[in-house]
């Protein structure tokens, strides 16, 4: 996970926001919803939030990063700052779907923290592991309430490695160049090629 700068908020929003009566997340047109995922993507480089897989609009979804359903914060439900592309369009194991009506951490918040990237780092096994320096309840966030560390997310990393690796190996190109053929698992790419 890495952290991002809070997206600006669509006017669509703003105004949905400012007239909503209550704060049902379902009373919000699907026209604006789609305008605030292509903004988050965007804002993102199109990949997940959490997780760092890349998405598109067809297979991603809103999360609200402090869960909608729960009572202390159904008032951030139409807040631009709650709100993060995830992987999975309607179902997912892992990342905002995983996550569900949980609660993170409360530093771990991609817009609110300085630089989340420091405080995990890969094995060469694809496992992301809380460094020392990280708080103590980071790796249960990780594999319990994101589910980072799914049997898929830790093979699709291990293919990451090796292919960085490899063409590292092979060709003579600078490790900028390289980060630039990839989209997903940015974090993981600039690691891997020395770029942190
Ligand atoms: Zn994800």
């Amino acid at each position: 996970m890495r952290s991002l700068n809070t997206p600006p908020e669509k006017e669509c929003l703003r105004i949905h926001r400012e007239n909503r009566n209550g704060s049902n997340w379902s009373t919000l047109p699907n026209g604006c919803r789609t305008e605030i995922l292509e903004e988050n993507l965007a804002n993102q480089n199109n990949v997940c939030g959490y997780c760092e897989r890349e998405i598109t609009p067809e297979s991603s979804h809103l999360d609200h990063i402090r869960p909608k359903g729960r009572a202390e914060f159904m008032a951030l439900t139409f807040e631009t700052s709650n709100l993060l592309a995830s992987c999975g369009k309607t179902h997912g194991q892992t990342c905002g779907h995983a996550k569900g009506g949980q609660i993170l951490p409360d530093w771990l918040h991609p817009y609110e923290h300085p630089n989340l990237a420091t405080l995990f780092k890969v094995r060469d096994d694809g496992y992301v592991e809380a460094k020392s320096d990280a708080p103590d309840n980071a790796q249960s966030a990780i594999d319990e309430t994101l589910k980072l560390n799914h049997q898929t997310l830790k093979s699709q990393r291990r293919r990451h490695i090796a292919l960085l690796n490899n063409i590292q190996n092979d060709e003579e190109l600078s490790p900028e160049d390289i980060a630039g053929f990839f989209i997903g698992f940015p974090t993981l790419t600039k690691f891997v090629l020395g770029l942190t």
